[in-house]
């Protein structure tokens, strides 16, 4: 699924974030989901509320909810910045509460001359294992 961004936001997404350093910044993007593709429209920024906010990023959902409530202007992308860490989703990042949000965008400032954009979907799975217990008849 191939995602569209323009340079303008692009660079409102970079400049926010170099503005956010040391700490992580973060916001969602709103834009159209034609199912095959995604077309990002505009950046909005979040509050980051982590304890410490250089290392992790948490979103007040009741700052988030009134977006995720907006059809006009649906929520395409779930976006924060790595200030020192590449491009990758982290172990806590793959622990979202939004993973149902179609993208999970992470910008890298890890060299501030050449910040890296990446877009992810993340898909949860709930595995169900199973075990045979012993079953006896006739007792
Ligand atoms: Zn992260």
């Amino acid at each position: 699924m191939n995602v569209y961004l323009s340079d303008m936001l692009y660079d409102a997404i970079v400049a926010y974030s170099t503005e956010a350093l040391p700490a992580e910044a973060c916001g969602i993007i709103v834009g159209v989901n034609h199912g095959d593709h995604l077309q990002a429209s505009k950046f909005f920024p979040l509050s980051n509320l982590a304890g410490d906010p250089a290392r992790e990023f948490t979103i007040n959902p009741l700052e988030l909810l009134p977006y995720l409530q907006n059809d006009k202007q649906p929520v395409i992308g779930l976006f924060h910045s790595h200030p020192s860490a590449a491009a990758i989703p982290s172990e806590r990042d793959l622990q979202t509460l939004w993973h149902t949000i179609p993208s999970y965008w992470i910008l890298s400032l890890l060299k501030p001359s050449q910040p890296e954009l990446a877009v992810y979907q993340l898909k949860k799975t709930i595995t169900t294992t199973y075990h045979k217990l012993p079953l006896v008849r006739g007792q």
